[in-house]
């Protein structure tokens, strides 16, 4: 069996997240579902709810717009089931040009 990874990213938040941040720090999240055992850390403790359970109570990312790459989940992740990759926000450096 191949990586199994969520990044579902419905076209509306159901947890009425609001709207992505406009500037700053942002990450793409990934997790690695066939690592994850469930333990809902990363769901509880993301301050920027980018994670929801899914059926089987493993995480699905719903927000990954609101992800900021703070990095707590992959730091906290009992199984190092996270990767979240920063992103460069070209639009700041488009605006000082
Ligand atoms: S890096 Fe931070 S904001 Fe992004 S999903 Fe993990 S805990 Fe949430
Ligand atoms: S913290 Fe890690 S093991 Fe726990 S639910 Fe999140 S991805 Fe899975």
């Amino acid at each position: 069996m191949g990586e199994e990874t969520s990044d579902v990213a419905p076209a509306e938040s159901p947890s009425g997240g609001g709207q992505a941040p406009r500037a700053g720090r942002r990450g793409q999240v990934r997790v690695f579902g066939n690592w994850c055992k469930g333990c809902g850390l990363c769901i509880a403790f993301c301050p920027r709810h980018v994670f929801e359970a899914g059926a089987d109570g493993r995480p699905l990312v719903v927000n990954p717009e609101r992800c900021t790459a703070c990095m707590w989940c992959v730091e906290h992740c009992p199984d190092f089931a996270i990767v979240v990759q920063p992103i460069e926000d070209d639009r700041e450096r488009r605006d000082v040009a």
